[in-house]
């Protein structure tokens, strides 16, 4: 594999751990913490062996799970790993996700000693009655603590919110929602998905698809009025804080996945995938890789690109495809414009910015069979 000195990477590190399991959750986490160090030296081993040595970083984002429930001494061994076998670049932009009952004086300053300067931290729900329904380990009052111990050492925080949730009202998720907007200069607004298999779905809970847009029209207007930018459907900034790393994402730009159940993108044609067993990936830590199609590529595309506010970009689609975005879908388009649902001005192609919480109907106009 070829690195392409041209292009800055991400790096998203997955760390598998939680104090407990929360209700909804299907993401690959445990509460078996005796297996961190067995865990953490299998990624250094990841990273040490990684293709990608020598490239360009300027984003790394450790997420989970909850990285702050790490034992001490884990992330900065995590970090110098990173920084041994990466340009990193002295503006990179370094994300640790936390959840507020594992945030303390000790993890913060752990943090600050390895650069990080962007904190993502969960809270769901401002309710306690929320949290608990729910299975938070944390309560409302724990937040507020965490958030304040954080704010004097960090400009940079974001939290999350999700909509749909048992016992949540309309006036929760305004409260939520404010709550979060004092104190932080991102916030991520997700809806909720009943996954199978997780006690939430055993309960027969299931939200109504009406009653969460509604809930996402009032945190929208909500962060709207407090100077919030929607620069992608579920994440507000203030202007300069949108998150460096997720807009890679979202921009197809290349990042590499280090531990279990991450993934990465090489920027071109190829993705990379870790299986979700734990075991298997400290047995061997290695991810599998497969090669995009034009199709897959022309759908991913699409599809990240009008989750964001900006959209398509005529002129960047071109470069990519060799093609016009707007000859090829020229009749498609002139439907979706005669209905509002999409807007195409100045070399971009967006969705309505009242539709983009319903976007998906629109956006499987847009795709190859
Ligand atoms: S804190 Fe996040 S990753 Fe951990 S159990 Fe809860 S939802 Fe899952």
């Amino acid at each position: 594999m070829t690195i392409d000195t041209e292009k800055s990477y991400g790096v998203y590190i997955h760390i598998p751990f939680c104090k407990a399991k929360c209700k909804y959750c299907a993401f690959v986490s445990t509460p078996d913490f005796s297996l961190q160090k067995t865990y953490v030296d299998t990624l250094i081993k990841e990273i040490n062996d990684s293709e990608f040595k020598g490239c360009v970083v300027d984003t790394i984002y450790i997420g989970g799970g909850t990285p702050s429930c790490l034992f001490r001494g884990g992330l900065a061994d995590i970090q110098t790993a990173v920084k041994n076998n990466f340009c990193v670049t002295d503006n990179a932009e370094i994300t640790v996700e936390c959840n507020p009952e594992s945030v303390s004086t000790d993890f913060i300053c752990e943090c600050k000693d390895v650069g990080v300067n962007r904190i993502s931290m969960g809270l769901q729900s401002s309710c306690d009655k929320v949290l608990r329904a729910i299975g938070r380990v944390h309560t409302y009052a724990d937040y507020l603590n965490a958030v304040e111990l954080l704010a004097h050492s960090f400009d940079n925080i974001s939290s999350d919110i999700i909509l749909g949730l048992p016992e949540q009202t309309s006036d929760v998720v305004i409260d939520s929602v404010t709550t979060v907007a004092r104190h932080c200069s991102h916030v991520s607004v997700y809806a909720l998905t009943v996954e199978q298999g997780t006690p939430l779905y055993k309960s027969g809970y299931m939200p109504s698809d009406d009653g969460i847009a509604d809930m996402y029209d009032l945190a929208y207007g909500k962060l709207h009025d407090l100077d919030f930018c929607r620069y992608e459907v579920s994440n507000f900034a203030l202007r300069g804080r949108e998150s460096r790393h997720n807009k890679k994402y979202w921009e197809c730009k290349p990042y590499i996945g280090f531990g279990v159940a991450a993934h990465g993108y090489d920027g071109a044609r190829t993705r990379f995938m870790h299986g979700d067993n734990l075991a298997e990936y400290i047995a061997s830590p290695r991810a599998e890789s497969c090669n995009l199609t034009d199709k897959d590529l022309y759908n991913e595309y699409v599809m990240l690109r009008l989750r964001t506010e900006k959209g398509i970009i005529v002129d960047d689609f071109y470069k990519r495809f060799g093609y016009d975005f707007c000859k090829r879908n020229a009749e498609i388009l002139h439907s979706l414009k005669s209905e509002n649902l999409i807007v195409c001005e100045n070399g971009f192609v967006k969705i309505s910015p009242d539709k983009m919480f319903v976007m998906n109907s629109i956006i499987e106009q847009l795709m190859l069979d």
